[in-house]
């Protein structure tokens, strides 16, 4: 039963100086319904005056009044920015699937919780860390002081729009630092919705901003060459990372990227199959696979591959595909035309190159419009397929067996990322030698997805630069001098 639409959606404005503005050249696009194809709205495509409008804003507060706070009273904007996400939970979780597509359900349970987290997480860690202090015998006493980094740029990805836009901007206002947003061009709503919570919170006028638009000869490509803007953070593709890092190269802006995954879930024969399956179900296909810290590699040892093959294709038959405002469902619809084109493309590339559809791969039937494809099992792929190597970041899997733990090493390790791994394996020796061994930021043992914020995350290789979470993203937001003072 499809749940009654109680939120309509929304005309997005930019959010500039504490106002809600149009662009200068009133020029708008339109925001698609994944889930129906109908329209939900227009969104002001912002350019360079917006962004050049956004920047001085910023520049202004980051030198006025937000400078004039202490710690506790930013912890405090903190903390009501948290509470206001909780009041509008319902409201939010409804924007959130109707531009991604993804269940209400799941919209309603992770991402907007999460989003407030990230704020009541940032409002506590705040008052909570020191600064380093070193005692150099009788001589000198060394310490470090922070300030804020400046104005900083935060370019957005479309797959948890809420969620990873306040996992930036906590702890970027924590720090005393101003922010020019650019939410992803297909998922504008929440975002928008934000900056009317940070309003009500008591952020003063110019500190948080926000401007719509797309990327290249748009807001993304403003923000990225902007001369006063001292930060980037992104989240998005490695491709779009290294045109960003060009562009960003002229003013020499400090850069954190989060970045795509194609993320190994490793199932020796010794694991608890009852709970590998129920999980590799959701680092599957949650969030229609539309996670980059899914596990999109599979790869079991052989003695129990067709055992494995066999149940994860019946649970996986189970999922439900329907409306993401639907009760019962487990997979919504994919973003975008665009994008679902493009994981299509793989579907087609796998079958070209031999691959056996397992489950799914497929439109599933009664839906005439909208982006939905089941869940999809692939194997017989060859280790080279652009399938088992490309971020497909759809309902998309490959299984693999294997037979030597080093061979699955180096498997695993044969990509250009290293975002996530999961390893499941009763024996704890075998676990952390092959987690040392596995060239990935985030490595899961025996689970996935389980989180602790004050802990470091990230990518190496091509899924990123740098860490987020607890003191790493404070150190991002921050510039540090270290002052040596003679005893
Ligand atoms: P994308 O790189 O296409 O776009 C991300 C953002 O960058 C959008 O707002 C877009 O408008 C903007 N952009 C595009 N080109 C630009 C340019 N040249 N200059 C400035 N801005 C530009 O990514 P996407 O398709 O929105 O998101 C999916 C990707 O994000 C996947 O690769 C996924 O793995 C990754 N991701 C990573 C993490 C992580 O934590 N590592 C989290 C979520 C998503």
């Amino acid at each position: 039963m499809q749940t009654e639409t109680r939120v309509r959606a929304i005309n997005c404005r930019h959010f500039i100086n504490g106002q809600f503005v149009d662009s200068q050249n009133q020029k708008t696009f339109e925001n698609i319904n994944p889930a129906t194809e109908e329209v939900l709205g227009t969104v002001a495509e912002g350019g360079k005056e917006e962004v050049d409008y956004a920047v001085a804003a910023a520049r202004r507060a980051l030198n006025g009044s937000w400078k004039k706070t202490t710690l506790q009273e930013r912890s405090k904007i903190l903390r009501r920015i948290g509470d206001l996400i909780l009041e509008r939970q319902e409201e939010l979780a409804h924007l959130e699937s109707l531009d991604t597509g993804k269940p209400f359900a799941l919209a309603n349970s992770i991402d907007v919780p999460r989003a407030a987290y990230n704020f009541h997480f940032y409002a506590d860690y705040i008052i909570s860390v020191g600064t380093d202090a070193y005692q150099q015998d009788q001589q000198a006493l060394h310490y470090s002081y922070r300030r804020p980094v400046g104005v900083v740029g935060i370019i957005k990805p479309w797959n948890l729009p809420l969620l990873l836009l306040t996992w930036k901007l906590a702890p970027c206002l924590g720090m005393g630092n101003t922010a020019v947003i650019k939410p992803a061009e297909w998922t504008p709503m929440t975002a928008t919705v934000l900056m009317e919570i940070c309003k009500e919170a008591g952020v003063p006028d110019g500190v948080v901003n926000l401007v719509h638009g797309f990327g290249p000869n748009s807001a993304g490509g403003a923000i990225s060459e902007h001369p006063d803007i001292d930060a980037i953070s992104f989240i998005g593709e490695p491709g779009t990372g290294s045109s960003i890092m060009k562009s960003a190269a002229d003013s020499l802006k400090k850069l954190s990227y989060e970045l795509g995954g194609k993320n190994p879930n490793i199932i020796f024969a010794d694991s608890d199959l009852d709970e590998v399956i129920e999980t590799t179900l959701k680092s599957s296909f949650i969030n229609q696979g539309e996670v980059c810290l899914c596990g999109s590699r599979i790869y079991v040892e052989r003695p129990i591959y067709d055992e494995f093959i066999s149940r994860f294709a019946e649970r996986t038959k189970e999922l439900k595909v329907g409306h993401p405002l639907s009760e019962n469902t487990n997979v919504g619809a994919l973003v975008s035309k665009e994008h679902y084109d493009n994981v299509n493309k793989y579907i087609e590339i796998a079958r070209n190159d031999g691959g056996t559809i397992v489950t799914g791969g497929k439109r599933p039937e009664g839906f005439e419009k909208g982006y939905y494809l089941e869940p999809t099992i692939i194997t017989d792929l060859d280790r080279n397929s652009r399938c088992v190597r490309e971020e497909i970041f759809g309902p998309v899997v490959t299984v693999t067996p294997f037979d030597m733990e080093e061979e699955v090493i180096m498997q695993a390790n044969d990509t250009h990322y290293g975002l996530s791994a999961t390893i499941w394996t009763s024996d704890l020796k075998r676990a952390h030698r092959v987690a040392h061994q596995i060239e990935a930021g985030i490595i899961w043992v025996n689970t996935w997805f389980l989180r602790d914020l004050r802990t470091p995350f990230g990518g190496m290789k091509h899924s990123g630069i740098g860490r987020t979470g607890g003191m790493h993203s404070l150190d991002f937001y921050s510039e540090i001098s270290n002052i040596t003072i003679k005893l």
